[in-house]
Protein backbone atom coordinates (compact mmCIF):
# COMPACT_ATOMS: atom_id res chain seq x y z
CA UNK A 1 0.00 0.00 0.00
CA UNK A 2 1.01 3.98 -0.62
CA UNK A 3 1.49 6.13 1.98
CA UNK A 4 -1.80 7.72 1.35
CA UNK A 5 -3.52 4.31 1.38
CA UNK A 6 -2.35 3.56 4.65
CA UNK A 7 -3.45 7.05 6.07
CA UNK A 8 -7.26 5.83 4.89
CA UNK A 9 -6.83 3.12 6.80
CA UNK A 10 -6.32 4.31 9.72
CA UNK A 11 -8.76 7.31 9.42
CA UNK A 12 -11.06 4.45 8.64
CA UNK A 13 -9.94 3.30 12.17
CA UNK A 14 -9.90 6.70 14.37
CA UNK A 15 -13.29 7.73 12.54
CA UNK A 16 -15.08 4.84 12.97
CA UNK A 17 -16.41 4.38 9.88
CA UNK A 18 -17.92 1.34 9.40
CA UNK A 19 -19.08 1.76 5.78
CA UNK A 20 -17.35 2.98 2.57
CA UNK A 21 -19.41 4.00 -0.72
CA UNK A 22 -17.09 3.74 -3.66
CA UNK A 23 -17.90 6.29 -6.20
CA UNK A 24 -18.02 6.49 -9.95
CA UNK A 25 -20.48 8.89 -12.54
CA UNK A 26 -21.75 7.07 -15.46
CA UNK A 27 -22.12 8.92 -18.94
CA UNK A 28 -25.05 11.56 -18.43
CA UNK A 29 -22.71 12.42 -14.90
CA UNK A 30 -25.32 10.61 -12.29
CA UNK A 31 -22.84 9.80 -9.31
CA UNK A 32 -23.21 5.83 -8.10
CA UNK A 33 -22.09 4.38 -5.58
CA UNK A 34 -21.32 0.83 -4.62
CA UNK A 35 -21.24 0.12 -0.75
CA UNK A 36 -18.99 -1.78 1.02
CA UNK A 37 -17.87 -2.50 4.53
CA UNK A 38 -14.86 -0.70 5.46
CA UNK A 39 -13.16 -3.55 6.19
CA UNK A 40 -12.76 -4.12 2.75
CA UNK A 41 -10.86 -1.21 1.76
CA UNK A 42 -7.66 -2.91 1.94
CA UNK A 43 -8.79 -4.98 -0.74
CA UNK A 44 -10.26 -2.34 -2.43
CA UNK A 45 -7.00 -0.43 -2.62
CA UNK A 46 -5.07 -3.73 -3.66
CA UNK A 47 -7.32 -5.74 -6.16
CA UNK A 48 -10.34 -3.62 -6.65
CA UNK A 49 -14.22 -4.39 -5.93
CA UNK A 50 -15.76 -5.82 -8.66
CA UNK A 51 -19.22 -5.06 -9.69
CA UNK A 52 -22.29 -5.55 -12.11
CA UNK A 53 -21.54 -2.38 -14.71
CA UNK A 54 -24.94 -3.47 -16.91
CA UNK A 55 -27.25 -1.70 -15.05
CA UNK A 56 -25.01 1.45 -15.26
CA UNK A 57 -26.08 4.35 -18.10
CA UNK A 58 -23.69 4.11 -20.97
CA UNK A 59 -21.41 1.30 -19.24
CA UNK A 60 -21.38 -1.84 -21.08
CA UNK A 61 -23.36 -4.37 -23.00
CA UNK A 62 -24.56 -7.00 -20.99
CA UNK A 63 -22.26 -10.16 -22.03
CA UNK A 64 -19.30 -7.95 -21.17
CA UNK A 65 -20.43 -6.27 -17.40
CA UNK A 66 -17.66 -6.95 -14.85
CA UNK A 67 -15.92 -4.05 -13.97
CA UNK A 68 -13.53 -3.73 -11.13
CA UNK A 69 -13.90 -0.36 -9.44
CA UNK A 70 -10.21 1.26 -7.56
CA UNK A 71 -10.45 4.09 -5.39
CA UNK A 72 -8.36 7.04 -5.56
CA UNK A 73 -7.01 7.50 -1.93
CA UNK A 74 -6.76 11.08 -2.06
CA UNK A 75 -10.50 11.53 -2.64
CA UNK A 76 -11.36 9.83 1.02
CA UNK A 77 -13.83 12.37 2.74
CA UNK A 78 -16.32 11.24 5.49
CA UNK A 79 -20.30 11.86 4.55
CA UNK A 80 -20.81 15.00 7.11
CA UNK A 81 -24.56 14.10 6.94
CA UNK A 82 -24.02 10.54 8.24
CA UNK A 83 -21.80 11.11 11.07
CA UNK A 84 -22.55 10.82 14.75
CA UNK A 85 -20.59 9.64 17.44
CA UNK A 86 -19.74 6.25 16.89
CA UNK A 87 -20.12 5.34 13.51
CA UNK A 88 -19.55 6.81 10.05
CA UNK A 89 -19.42 6.22 6.47
CA UNK A 90 -17.04 7.75 4.19
CA UNK A 91 -16.40 7.65 0.33
CA UNK A 92 -13.82 7.33 -2.22
CA UNK A 93 -13.77 8.17 -6.10
CA UNK A 94 -12.74 5.35 -8.18
CA UNK A 95 -11.57 4.54 -11.27
CA UNK A 96 -12.99 2.18 -13.08
CA UNK A 97 -11.18 -1.10 -15.07
CA UNK A 98 -12.36 -3.71 -17.34
CA UNK A 99 -11.99 -7.18 -15.76
CA UNK A 100 -11.44 -8.61 -19.02
CA UNK A 101 -8.24 -6.80 -19.68
CA UNK A 102 -7.41 -5.36 -16.89
CA UNK A 103 -6.89 -1.73 -19.01
CA UNK A 104 -8.35 1.60 -17.75
CA UNK A 105 -12.23 1.15 -18.96
CA UNK A 106 -12.73 3.31 -21.54
CA UNK A 107 -16.47 4.06 -20.83
CA UNK A 108 -15.19 5.90 -17.76
CA UNK A 109 -15.85 9.63 -17.48
CA UNK A 110 -13.03 10.21 -15.12
CA UNK A 111 -10.71 8.20 -17.79
CA UNK A 112 -11.84 10.73 -20.73
CA UNK A 113 -11.08 13.41 -18.60
CA UNK A 114 -7.41 11.96 -17.48
CA UNK A 115 -6.67 11.70 -21.28
CA UNK A 116 -6.99 15.22 -21.86
CA UNK A 117 -4.68 16.31 -19.13
CA UNK A 118 -2.42 13.33 -20.52
CA UNK A 119 -2.64 15.70 -23.68
CA UNK A 120 -2.09 18.52 -22.21
CA UNK A 121 1.05 17.04 -20.10
CA UNK A 122 2.80 16.08 -22.94
CA UNK A 123 2.20 19.93 -24.36
CA UNK A 124 3.86 20.83 -21.47
CA UNK A 125 0.92 22.05 -19.17
CA UNK A 126 -1.18 20.94 -16.31
CA UNK A 127 -4.87 22.36 -15.89
CA UNK A 128 -6.99 24.16 -13.15
CA UNK A 129 -10.01 24.55 -12.89
CA UNK A 130 -12.97 26.56 -11.38
CA UNK A 131 -16.92 25.74 -11.87
CA UNK A 132 -19.10 28.18 -10.37
CA UNK A 133 -22.25 25.69 -9.99
CA UNK A 134 -25.75 27.60 -9.61
CA UNK A 135 -28.87 26.25 -7.96
CA UNK A 136 -32.08 26.47 -6.55
CA UNK A 137 -33.32 25.50 -3.57
CA UNK A 138 -37.68 24.87 -3.12
CA UNK A 139 -39.72 23.52 -0.40
CA UNK A 140 -41.00 20.50 -0.50
CA UNK A 141 -45.14 19.37 -0.73
CA UNK A 142 -46.87 17.42 1.95
CA UNK A 143 -45.18 14.22 0.35
CA UNK A 144 -42.04 15.27 0.02
CA UNK A 145 -41.57 15.72 -3.62
CA UNK A 146 -40.04 18.86 -4.76
CA UNK A 147 -42.15 22.06 -6.24
CA UNK A 148 -40.99 25.04 -7.76
CA UNK A 149 -41.82 27.46 -4.80
CA UNK A 150 -39.44 29.49 -3.56
CA UNK A 151 -39.50 30.40 0.09
CA UNK A 152 -37.32 34.10 0.16
CA UNK A 153 -37.13 36.73 -2.75
CA UNK A 154 -33.99 37.90 -2.00
CA UNK A 155 -31.86 39.45 -4.87
CA UNK A 156 -28.39 39.43 -5.75
CA UNK A 157 -26.27 39.42 -2.58
CA UNK A 158 -29.28 39.83 -0.26
CA UNK A 159 -28.76 39.69 3.17
CA UNK A 160 -31.84 38.24 5.63
CA UNK A 161 -34.21 38.37 6.71
CA UNK A 162 -35.55 38.39 3.33
CA UNK A 163 -32.92 35.91 2.61
CA UNK A 164 -34.53 32.59 4.88
CA UNK A 165 -32.34 30.32 3.08
CA UNK A 166 -29.01 31.66 4.11
CA UNK A 167 -29.41 29.30 6.94
CA UNK A 168 -29.63 26.26 4.68
CA UNK A 169 -26.58 27.33 2.67
CA UNK A 170 -24.55 27.73 5.54
CA UNK A 171 -25.10 24.17 6.46
CA UNK A 172 -24.41 23.56 3.00
CA UNK A 173 -21.03 25.31 3.51
CA UNK A 174 -19.93 23.63 6.70
CA UNK A 175 -21.00 20.50 5.26
CA UNK A 176 -18.54 20.97 2.12
CA UNK A 177 -15.35 22.65 4.82
CA UNK A 178 -15.83 19.27 6.53
CA UNK A 179 -15.36 17.04 3.08
CA UNK A 180 -12.28 19.52 2.59
CA UNK A 181 -13.76 22.39 0.28
CA UNK A 182 -12.36 25.69 0.81
CA UNK A 183 -15.26 27.90 0.11
CA UNK A 184 -14.61 31.02 -0.81
CA UNK A 185 -18.04 32.89 -1.63
CA UNK A 186 -21.33 32.16 -1.35
CA UNK A 187 -24.35 34.35 -1.99
CA UNK A 188 -28.10 34.81 -3.51
CA UNK A 189 -28.12 34.64 -7.09
CA UNK A 190 -30.28 36.99 -9.26
CA UNK A 191 -33.04 34.90 -9.17
CA UNK A 192 -35.64 34.26 -6.16
CA UNK A 193 -34.80 31.42 -4.41
CA UNK A 194 -31.06 30.63 -6.39
CA UNK A 195 -27.79 30.48 -4.59
CA UNK A 196 -24.28 30.08 -5.75
CA UNK A 197 -21.03 28.89 -3.90
CA UNK A 198 -17.86 29.25 -5.15
CA UNK A 199 -15.27 26.90 -4.03
CA UNK A 200 -11.15 27.42 -4.65
CA UNK A 201 -9.64 26.56 -7.86
CA UNK A 202 -7.50 23.20 -8.09
CA UNK A 203 -6.24 20.89 -10.89
CA UNK A 204 -8.94 20.14 -13.21
CA UNK A 205 -9.23 16.12 -12.47
CA UNK A 206 -9.97 17.34 -8.48
CA UNK A 207 -12.37 20.20 -9.70
CA UNK A 208 -14.54 17.60 -11.84
CA UNK A 209 -14.59 15.27 -8.70
CA UNK A 210 -15.58 18.19 -6.72
CA UNK A 211 -18.54 19.17 -8.50
CA UNK A 212 -20.13 15.62 -7.85
CA UNK A 213 -19.50 15.63 -4.92
CA UNK A 214 -20.72 19.34 -4.35
CA UNK A 215 -24.12 18.35 -5.82
CA UNK A 216 -24.52 15.10 -3.78
CA UNK A 217 -23.76 17.75 -0.75
CA UNK A 218 -26.10 20.29 -1.43
CA UNK A 219 -28.59 18.05 -2.11
CA UNK A 220 -28.62 15.89 0.71
CA UNK A 221 -28.19 18.62 3.41
CA UNK A 222 -30.98 20.86 1.85
CA UNK A 223 -33.04 17.11 2.32
CA UNK A 224 -32.18 17.78 5.64
CA UNK A 225 -33.38 21.05 5.57
CA UNK A 226 -36.79 19.93 3.98
CA UNK A 227 -35.99 21.64 1.18
CA UNK A 228 -35.23 20.28 -2.54
CA UNK A 229 -31.92 21.67 -3.83
CA UNK A 230 -31.97 21.52 -8.22
CA UNK A 231 -29.32 22.21 -10.38
CA UNK A 232 -31.21 21.45 -13.24
CA UNK A 233 -30.67 24.39 -15.76
CA UNK A 234 -33.98 26.29 -16.35
CA UNK A 235 -36.47 25.51 -13.55
CA UNK A 236 -38.45 28.38 -14.02
CA UNK A 237 -38.99 30.28 -16.88
CA UNK A 238 -38.64 33.85 -17.43
CA UNK A 239 -36.03 34.24 -14.74
CA UNK A 240 -32.36 33.38 -15.09
CA UNK A 241 -31.22 29.70 -15.05
CA UNK A 242 -28.89 28.20 -13.50
CA UNK A 243 -24.74 28.33 -14.71
CA UNK A 244 -21.75 26.36 -14.02
CA UNK A 245 -19.14 29.12 -15.41
CA UNK A 246 -16.32 27.30 -15.69
CA UNK A 247 -12.60 28.90 -15.22
CA UNK A 248 -9.60 27.66 -17.14
CA UNK A 249 -5.88 28.24 -16.93
CA UNK A 250 -2.91 26.57 -17.84
CA UNK A 251 0.33 26.02 -16.22
CA UNK A 252 3.68 25.49 -17.42
CA UNK A 253 5.85 22.64 -15.57
CA UNK A 254 7.93 25.22 -13.52
CA UNK A 255 4.73 26.44 -12.03
CA UNK A 256 4.49 29.76 -13.90
CA UNK A 257 0.93 30.34 -15.20
CA UNK A 258 0.65 29.96 -19.32
CA UNK A 259 -2.27 32.47 -19.70
CA UNK A 260 -0.76 35.69 -18.42
CA UNK A 261 1.37 38.54 -20.31
CA UNK A 262 1.81 41.60 -18.04
CA UNK A 263 2.30 43.37 -20.96
CA UNK A 264 -0.85 42.73 -23.08
CA UNK A 265 -4.09 44.84 -23.00
CA UNK A 266 -6.34 42.15 -21.89
CA UNK A 267 -3.34 40.37 -19.75
CA UNK A 268 -3.81 37.15 -22.41
CA UNK A 269 -0.47 35.25 -23.42
CA UNK A 270 -0.71 33.99 -26.78
CA UNK A 271 -1.38 30.92 -25.51
CA UNK A 272 -4.11 31.96 -23.34
CA UNK A 273 -5.67 33.70 -26.89
CA UNK A 274 -5.09 31.10 -29.12
CA UNK A 275 -6.40 28.75 -26.46
CA UNK A 276 -9.86 30.98 -26.53
CA UNK A 277 -9.72 30.72 -30.14
CA UNK A 278 -9.71 26.95 -29.53
CA UNK A 279 -13.02 26.74 -27.56
CA UNK A 280 -14.69 29.36 -30.12
CA UNK A 281 -13.75 27.48 -32.92
CA UNK A 282 -15.72 24.46 -31.27
CA UNK A 283 -18.06 26.23 -29.17
CA UNK A 284 -21.03 24.43 -30.82
CA UNK A 285 -19.41 20.70 -30.14
CA UNK A 286 -19.11 21.27 -26.86
CA UNK A 287 -22.52 22.82 -26.01
CA UNK A 288 -24.16 19.35 -26.40
CA UNK A 289 -21.16 18.05 -23.84
CA UNK A 290 -21.92 21.01 -21.32
CA UNK A 291 -25.59 21.85 -21.81
CA UNK A 292 -26.67 18.01 -22.42
CA UNK A 293 -30.11 18.36 -21.40
CA UNK A 294 -33.37 19.68 -23.14
CA UNK A 295 -34.14 22.19 -20.34
CA UNK A 296 -29.93 23.26 -20.86
CA UNK A 297 -31.39 25.64 -24.01
CA UNK A 298 -34.27 27.26 -22.12
CA UNK A 299 -31.53 28.74 -20.27
CA UNK A 300 -29.37 29.78 -23.14
CA UNK A 301 -31.84 32.22 -24.31
CA UNK A 302 -30.85 36.51 -24.77
CA UNK A 303 -31.53 38.67 -21.70
CA UNK A 304 -30.95 36.17 -18.67
CA UNK A 305 -26.98 36.60 -18.48
CA UNK A 306 -26.51 33.46 -20.05
CA UNK A 307 -24.70 32.86 -23.12
CA UNK A 308 -25.73 32.58 -26.72
CA UNK A 309 -23.09 34.14 -29.08
CA UNK A 310 -20.15 33.00 -29.69
CA UNK A 311 -17.83 35.64 -28.74
CA UNK A 312 -15.63 36.91 -26.15
CA UNK A 313 -14.93 39.83 -23.86
CA UNK A 314 -13.21 41.35 -20.62
CA UNK A 315 -16.26 42.88 -19.54
CA UNK A 316 -19.81 42.06 -20.51
CA UNK A 317 -21.53 39.41 -19.52
CA UNK A 318 -23.59 38.45 -22.86
CA UNK A 319 -20.73 36.56 -24.74
CA UNK A 320 -19.71 33.17 -24.47
CA UNK A 321 -16.32 33.71 -22.91
CA UNK A 322 -14.87 36.49 -20.56
CA UNK A 323 -12.11 37.29 -18.95
CA UNK A 324 -12.25 38.24 -15.52
CA UNK A 325 -9.94 40.89 -14.16
CA UNK A 326 -7.10 38.73 -11.96
CA UNK A 327 -5.26 40.35 -8.77
CA UNK A 328 -2.30 38.38 -9.27
CA UNK A 329 -0.71 36.51 -12.04
CA UNK A 330 -1.89 33.35 -10.99
CA UNK A 331 -5.22 34.21 -11.32
CA UNK A 332 -5.32 34.98 -15.03
CA UNK A 333 -7.50 32.70 -16.50
CA UNK A 334 -10.68 32.69 -19.16
CA UNK A 335 -14.22 31.64 -18.05
CA UNK A 336 -16.26 29.79 -19.94
CA UNK A 337 -20.35 30.83 -19.46
CA UNK A 338 -21.91 28.07 -21.38
CA UNK A 339 -21.59 24.96 -19.02
CA UNK A 340 -24.50 24.59 -16.86
CA UNK A 341 -24.66 22.36 -13.86
CA UNK A 342 -26.73 19.62 -15.32
CA UNK A 343 -23.19 18.66 -17.29
CA UNK A 344 -21.06 15.68 -16.81
CA UNK A 345 -18.17 17.55 -15.38
CA UNK A 346 -15.34 15.58 -16.53
CA UNK A 347 -16.57 15.31 -19.81
CA UNK A 348 -17.46 19.05 -20.13
CA UNK A 349 -14.09 19.82 -18.55
CA UNK A 350 -12.13 16.95 -20.79
CA UNK A 351 -14.05 18.72 -24.10
CA UNK A 352 -12.51 22.28 -23.20
CA UNK A 353 -9.37 21.60 -22.28
CA UNK A 354 -9.33 19.37 -25.56
CA UNK A 355 -10.78 22.24 -27.65
CA UNK A 356 -8.35 24.98 -25.96
CA UNK A 357 -5.33 22.77 -26.93
CA UNK A 358 -6.20 22.69 -30.21
CA UNK A 359 -6.16 26.16 -30.68
CA UNK A 360 -2.58 26.25 -29.17
CA UNK A 361 -1.45 23.38 -31.55
CA UNK A 362 -3.07 24.99 -34.72
CA UNK A 363 -1.91 28.48 -33.80
CA UNK A 364 -5.57 30.06 -34.20
CA UNK A 365 -6.38 33.29 -34.27
CA UNK A 366 -8.57 34.68 -31.82
CA UNK A 367 -10.89 37.16 -32.44
CA UNK A 368 -10.96 40.42 -30.91
CA UNK A 369 -13.07 40.92 -27.72
CA UNK A 370 -16.88 42.18 -28.65
CA UNK A 371 -17.02 44.83 -25.70
CA UNK A 372 -21.11 45.87 -26.47
CA UNK A 373 -23.91 43.76 -25.00
CA UNK A 374 -24.64 41.20 -27.72
CA UNK A 375 -28.07 41.17 -26.41
CA UNK A 376 -29.03 43.96 -28.37
CA UNK A 377 -26.95 43.41 -31.66
CA UNK A 378 -28.94 42.24 -34.99
CA UNK A 379 -28.64 39.53 -37.03
CA UNK A 380 -26.56 42.05 -39.28
CA UNK A 381 -24.66 43.82 -36.95
CA UNK A 382 -23.79 40.37 -35.63
CA UNK A 383 -23.01 39.27 -38.91
CA UNK A 384 -20.92 42.08 -39.13
CA UNK A 385 -18.84 41.10 -36.22
CA UNK A 386 -18.64 37.78 -37.44
CA UNK A 387 -20.47 36.57 -34.61
CA UNK A 388 -21.99 33.09 -34.50
CA UNK A 389 -25.49 31.40 -32.39
CA UNK A 390 -24.52 28.48 -30.13
CA UNK A 391 -26.92 25.90 -31.03
CA UNK A 392 -30.56 26.37 -30.04
CA UNK A 393 -31.75 23.16 -29.19
CA UNK A 394 -30.17 19.64 -28.35
CA UNK A 395 -30.43 18.19 -31.15
CA UNK A 396 -28.91 20.68 -33.08
CA UNK A 397 -26.19 20.47 -30.62
CA UNK A 398 -25.54 16.51 -31.10
CA UNK A 399 -25.48 17.39 -34.89
CA UNK A 400 -22.56 19.53 -34.19
CA UNK A 401 -20.81 17.04 -31.59
CA UNK A 402 -21.14 14.84 -34.50
CA UNK A 403 -19.82 16.93 -37.25
CA UNK A 404 -16.91 17.83 -34.51
CA UNK A 405 -13.90 15.17 -35.04
CA UNK A 406 -12.50 16.56 -32.91
CA UNK A 407 -14.41 17.03 -29.83
CA UNK A 408 -15.94 13.34 -31.10
CA UNK A 409 -12.47 12.38 -30.36
CA UNK A 410 -11.97 14.23 -27.08
CA UNK A 411 -14.73 11.81 -25.97
CA UNK A 412 -13.46 8.27 -27.00
CA UNK A 413 -15.30 5.70 -29.32
CA UNK A 414 -17.13 4.43 -26.57
CA UNK A 415 -18.24 7.15 -24.51
CA UNK A 416 -19.18 9.48 -27.87
CA UNK A 417 -21.58 6.67 -28.86
CA UNK A 418 -23.28 6.23 -26.32
CA UNK A 419 -23.58 9.78 -25.72
CA UNK A 420 -24.92 10.58 -28.99
CA UNK A 421 -27.29 7.37 -28.58
CA UNK A 422 -28.80 8.43 -25.08
CA UNK A 423 -29.07 12.10 -26.24
CA UNK A 424 -30.92 11.50 -29.36
CA UNK A 425 -33.64 9.39 -27.90
CA UNK A 426 -34.17 12.08 -25.24
CA UNK A 427 -34.19 14.77 -27.73
CA UNK A 428 -36.90 12.41 -29.45
CA UNK A 429 -39.15 11.49 -27.01
CA UNK A 430 -39.22 15.49 -26.10
CA UNK A 431 -39.88 16.58 -29.75
CA UNK A 432 -43.38 13.89 -29.75
CA UNK A 433 -44.26 15.20 -26.21
CA UNK A 434 -47.23 17.19 -25.68
CA UNK A 435 -46.33 20.10 -23.09
CA UNK A 436 -48.54 21.94 -20.98
CA UNK A 437 -48.01 25.10 -22.70
CA UNK A 438 -49.66 23.79 -25.56
CA UNK A 439 -52.28 22.76 -24.25
CA UNK A 440 -53.16 26.13 -22.39
CA UNK A 441 -52.56 27.89 -25.86
CA UNK A 442 -53.98 25.67 -28.28
CA UNK A 443 -56.83 22.98 -26.13
CA UNK A 444 -59.51 25.68 -25.99
CA UNK A 445 -58.72 27.65 -29.35
CA UNK A 446 -59.28 24.84 -31.67
N1 LIG B 1 -27.36 32.66 -13.82
C1 LIG B 1 -26.57 33.13 -14.94
C2 LIG B 1 -26.39 31.98 -15.96
O1 LIG B 1 -27.33 31.39 -16.30
C3 LIG B 1 -25.23 33.66 -14.53
C4 LIG B 1 -25.25 34.82 -13.57
C5 LIG B 1 -23.82 35.23 -13.19
O2 LIG B 1 -23.19 35.97 -13.95
O3 LIG B 1 -23.35 34.76 -12.16
O4 LIG B 1 -25.33 31.70 -16.43
MG1 LIG C 1 -23.35 33.37 -10.74
MG1 LIG D 1 -19.07 33.81 -13.37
Amino acid sequence: LTSTEESVLEKIESEDVDFLRLQFTDILGTVKNVSVPARQTEKAFTEGIYFDGSSIEGFVRIQESDMRLKPDPETFAILPWRNDENSAAARMICDVYDTSTGEPFEGDPRRVLKDALERAKEMGYTVNAAPEPEFFLFEEDEEGRATTKTNDAGGYFDLAPKDLASDVRRDIIYGLESMGFEVEASHHEVAEGQHEINFEYDDALTTADNVGTFRTVVRAIAAQHDYHATFMPKPIPKINGSGMHTHLSLFTEDGENAFHDGDDEFDLSDEARAFTAGILEHAPAITAVANPTVNSYKRLVPGYEAPVYVAWSDRNRSSLIRKPAARVPAASRVELRSPDPSCNPYLAIAVMIHAGLNGIENDLDCPDPVRENIYEFDEQKREEYGIETLPSNLGEAVDALEEDEEIYNALGEHVGAKFVEAKRQEFEEYLIDVSQWELDRYLETF
